[in-house]
């Protein structure tokens, strides 16, 4: 008895552990050179990315992403607004490199089937 009392406190906890990620729904995909890194959006945090092609540096604050330092000569990526809805997108183009805010919601799998 005292063990299914266990197994039930624990199933609990769990159970809420999944909500709390549920409602932190959305990261950041940075594509630098082809290659996908993720990033927390939830811990604040600046993160370089170099190529042969030159440097961007991202950073993560307050829920918000932005590319705070590049060195391309548009600057383009470096003068947009901090992004955090789920589709906003910053792209420097020089660097091919892109800053995405992406919902955990989104599988990968068939397009026709989420609407
Ligand atoms: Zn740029």
């Amino acid at each position: 008895m005292l063990m299914l009392g266990m197994a039930c406190v624990l199933s609990l906890f769990v159970l809420a552990t999944r909500t709390m990620d549920i409602s932190e729904d959305k990261y950041v995909m940075v594509i630098a050179q082809h290659e996908e890194t993720r990033l927390n959006l939830y811990t604040d945090g600046v993160y370089e990315f170099s190529s042969s092609e030159g440097t961007n540096k991202v950073t993560v604050q307050d829920g918000k992403a932005w590319v705070s330092f590049a060195d391309c000569p548009l600057q383009k990526c470096a003068q947009h607004a901090p992004i955090s809805r789920v589709g906003e997108i910053i792209v420097c183009l020089p660097h091919q490199l892109s800053v995405e805010i992406v919902s955990t919601a989104d599988t990968p799998v068939f397009d026709g089937i989420a609407s």
